[in-house]
């Protein structure tokens, strides 16, 4: 069966979806591969040292999936008028397509329309079986520690307390706001920085890990906030009052920050908005603000999704798309691992195909199509409507 390997066509996507190390080990599964020319040239990965894991490198798009049985991808193949190549209506019929494949019902549908069965890795349950093919998780980890970095960059002081001769210029306040996957590696971060960290989140178990990653815990906690959490580990929406609570102990605190990391998302919800423009304007000129949640629609009111903004009184924003993609070759690695798991996971050795058990949790999860129909649970409801 063949593997084949597309180049990411989406505007500043870096990543690529397997590496030299993955190919190896795909071959060795007795997969044929294929990789399309200057598939991993953005992350630091040239054609050469695919072939030499034993890939075909293959010249376009239409040429690397020709007969291909899986399909590995970063995000959601280009459909048609969406680019210059309809990369969707080149996966043959009855290929298995794996990626962040943007679930919507209307993608689904294509997928379906196509026959190719396609695995919404952004899906995945998070159970411990899962964890090493999670993309969220080792993207997010990723974006945690790059959102730090570009606001150590961006900042004109430093984050450590500096003593030196001329006199001493005082550690850098860090801000760390959504403690789950990406804060708490910011949180890490900003500390092995020597910054003085500080982190909020609304789920009760995050107050535990922000201490024992040595930062302080600012925040607001009640009876609502006890149960934020859903059994699939996610922050639920809490209600107006709620956040106008946690607005109101938040509020002080920043007006002190230098650095504010926003990492805050509700699962299929646009992010909530933590950070208001009187909480920006409250800021010192100098501070910096990373918003993580940018794609989500931002976690900060001022924030302009892709782009870096610096405010009358200052503060500058930065809420750059693709997090993970501004890391490329580290992002790329861990997903292509991700994605080898989720294969080797999958495989029958007899047939030297994936075997994709549909009564499996891991599977129901992520499978939006299968034999030409929508099947996943969360899109059949919406497509009888
Ligand atoms: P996420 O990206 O959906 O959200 C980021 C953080 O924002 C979460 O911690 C959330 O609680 C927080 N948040 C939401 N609303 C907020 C608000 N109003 N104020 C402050 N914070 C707010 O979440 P995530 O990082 O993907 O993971 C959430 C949890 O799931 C973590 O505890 C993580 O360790 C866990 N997890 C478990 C597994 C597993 O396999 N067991 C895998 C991945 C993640």
């Amino acid at each position: 069966m063949r593997l084949a390997v597309l180049k990411e066509r989406r505007p500043a996507e870096t990543r690529v979806a397997a590496t030299p190390e993955t190919v190896k080990k795909f071959i060795a599964l007795g997969l044929t591969v294929a990789v399309e020319s200057g598939a991993g040239l953005a992350a630091g990965i040239p054609d050469a040292d695919y072939a030499a894991a034993g890939a075909e490198v293959a010249p376009d798009a239409a040429a690397t999936l020709a007969g291909a049985g899986i399909v590995l991808k970063i995000r959601a193949p280009l459909g048609t008028g969406e680019g210059a190549v309809d990369e969707l209506s080149l996966i043959p019929r009855g290929a298995l397509l794996l990626g962040q494949l943007q679930a919507t019902p209307e993608m689904a549908e294509s997928y379906a329309r196509l026959g190719i069965e396609a695995g919404a890795m952004e899906l995945l349950p998070r159970i411990t079986r899962a964890q090493s093919m999670d993309i969220l998780s080792s993207q997010a980890n990723l974006a945690g520690y790059r959102a730090v970095i570009e606001a150590a960059g961006a900042f004109t002081r430093g984050f450590p307390m500096l003593m030196t001769a001329a006199g001493t210029i005082p550690a850098a306040n860090v801000f760390v706001m959504g403690a789950g996957v990406a804060g708490l590696q910011a949180i890490a971060t900003a500390r092995r920085l020597g910054g003085r960290v500080s982190a909020t989140d609304v789920r009760p178990a995050a107050k535990e890990e922000i201490k024992s990653l040595g930062a302080s815990f600012v925040g607001y906690e009640d009876e609502e906030s006890k149960a934020a959490q859903t059994a699939g580990g996610y922050a639920r929406q809490l209600s107006a009052e709620f956040y106008a609570r946690q607005a109101e102990v938040i509020a002080a605190h920043i007006a002190k920050q230098d650095i504010v990391i926003t990492t805050a998302l509700v699962q299929g919800r646009k992010a909530p908005t933590l950070v208001t423009e009187a909480m920006v304007a409250s800021m010192k000129p100098g501070s910096i603000i990373v918003d993580i949640a940018a794609d989500a629609g931002g976690n900060v009111a001022l924030t302009r999704p892709g782009e870096a903004v610096t405010t009358p009184n200052g503060v500058t924003i930065l809420g750059y798309h693709n997090w993970p993609g501004r890391i490329g070759a580290a992002a790329s690695a861990l997903f292509a691992r991700n994605l080898l798991t989720f294969l080797t996971t999958f495989w029958d050795k007899e047939a030297k195909a994936p075997k994709l058990p549909a009564e499996d949790d891991i599977v129901k999860g992520v499978l939006l199509t299968r034999g030409g129909a929508v099947i996943h649970p969360s899109l059949v409801p919406a497509k009888a409507a």
